[in-house]
């Protein structure tokens, strides 16, 4: 995908049309309902704040509005991965491990922090203040650990995610049945 990044600073941002890019922005995301089910949990000093975002859906509206096109991109990127695993139904070969996931506002990366699902650092860009931990809660109530893949957003690991998808194809005909 391609993404420019406008940087002409304009003053007319009442367009609160949610997933319009900005002006000059070559970039098509879409944020679906389910992004609501992503449910940010704020740390202490952030419980009064009324601003503060719910949902990655509330971020994904920040992110649009402040132009910040590559955060928004970097989040989109992550979430469509971990849904895809979950709708695929994660196989143990793709996936990285599962844990606690959090958000970071320095990078717009989701997933698990550095060194597993403890701690507030991001795996991405390693800010380890403006991150907050997230939750997946689904319409039923469920909750949902975040499943990572081997697919890092900054393409890390590509090559064993690769293997696993070439020998998927090796073993399956067209039809996807097994050999
Ligand atoms: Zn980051």
């Amino acid at each position: 995908m391609k993404e420019e990044e406008e940087t002409t600073n304009d003053n007319d941002r009442n367009n609160d049309s949610l997933f319009t890019p900005p002006e000059g922005a070559n970039v098509q995301l879409e944020i679906d309902r389910q992004y609501s089910n992503f449910k940010l949990i704020r740390k202490e000093d952030e419980l009064d704040d009324e601003n503060f975002p719910k949902s990655l859906h509330n971020v994904a509206e920040l992110f649009v509005r402040l132009q910040m096109i590559d955060h928004v991109s970097q989040m989109h990127k992550c979430v469509e991965t971990f849904k895809k695993i979950l709708e695929n139904g994660p196989d143990g070969k793709q996936t990285n491990g599962l844990g606690q996931a959090i958000l970071c506002f320095n990078c717009g990366y989701v997933g698990l922090p550095k060194g597993g699902d403890i701690g507030m650092e991001c795996s991405s860009c390693r800010e380890e203040e403006q991150t907050n931990k997230i939750i997946v809660k689904q319409p039923d109530g469920t909750i949902v650990p975040w499943i990572e893949s081997k697919i890092a957003p900054d393409g890390k690991g590509k090559n064993d995610a690769q293997e696993a998808l070439e020998k998927k194809l090796e073993e399956e005909d067209d039809d996807g049945r097994k050999k």
